[in-house]
């Protein structure tokens, strides 16, 4: 859990010894022992006890966001608050429903950021990448967009999802257009710093050049890849990009 600063934010001026309490003690001593009770129990027990007793105000929204956060499913809350219901009140549960639903709903109405970035592409997001999966950290989507004269493949990464280094060789032309059609990521040359790609951004990559693509740590990214054909052309697949290289990127 956090450092909590909302006693002294709130009453550290009016009542500093009750603020240091709760954010030192209450805050920074009881709800952080994990080892000894999960956050997730000790939600369970806030949420239990603050329904009982009929304080269903702003703290309580608080720990409900935060008994989500510690793992609290829809479904679960749905029988905490039913089975409260018969021994705190039925209104009480009724109370507490309220804004549950409210806390439990918002991300399935559209916040999933999965969906989110799919609907951001006019692309598909395709199947799970499975017969790359083993050059990829991470879990990859692939979308064929065009499966003749010029092969162009749809590539979704989720966030820190990324290929390994790899060649594109051919002995003649050859190489890789990658043009970003949906959220943030990189594309990296051996030697060389990390490109920031964006929608619309094109990074030409020709054959021989060792380099590696894939997804911010924070968003998801989609590229188009164009196979641009050449003679003999085949890929080589190298080592993993290591988290010490990809966490220096931001
Ligand atoms: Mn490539």
């Amino acid at each position: 859990m956090g450092k909590q600063t909302a006693g002294r934010d709130t009453l550290g001026a009016f009542a500093p010894q009750f603020a240091q309490l709760n954010d030192d003690v209450l805050f920074g001593e009881v709800w952080s022992r994990e080892e000894q009770l999960s956050l997730r129990d000790r939600s369970l027990v806030t949420v239990t006890a603050l329904v009982a007793s009929g304080m269903i105000d702003t703290s309580f929204q608080y720990h409900l966001e935060t008994a989500k956060k510690n793992g609290i499913t829809k479904t679960e809350i749905g029988e905490i608050l039913t089975q409260l219901a018969f021994y705190a009140g039925w209104p009480k549960a009724w109370a507490a429903f309220r804004m549950a639903i409210q806390v439990w709903t918002e991300e399935e109405s559209g916040k999933d950021p999965r969906m989110e970035h799919a609907q951001a592409m006019m692309f598909p997001m395709g199947q799970p990448n499975e017969e790359f999966a083993p050059y990829f950290t991470g879990k990859s989507y692939l979308f064929p967009v065009s499966t003749s004269q010029v092969g162009i493949f749809n590539v979704t990464f989720e966030p820190g999802c990324r290929n390994n280094w790899h060649i594109h060789h051919a002995k003649a032309g050859g190489g890789q257009i990658l043009v970003c059609v949906a959220g943030r990521g990189f594309y990296q040359e051996w030697g060389k710093a990390a490109v920031e790609m964006r929608p619309g951004d094109v990074v030409n990559i020709p054959a021989g050049v060792k380099h590696w693509h894939g997804a911010a740590m924070d968003s998801w990214f989609s590229h188009l890849a164009v196979e641009v054909p050449g003679e003999e052309s085949s890929n080589e697949w190298l080592e993993p990009v290591t988290e010490e290289e990809y966490g220096r990127l931001r």
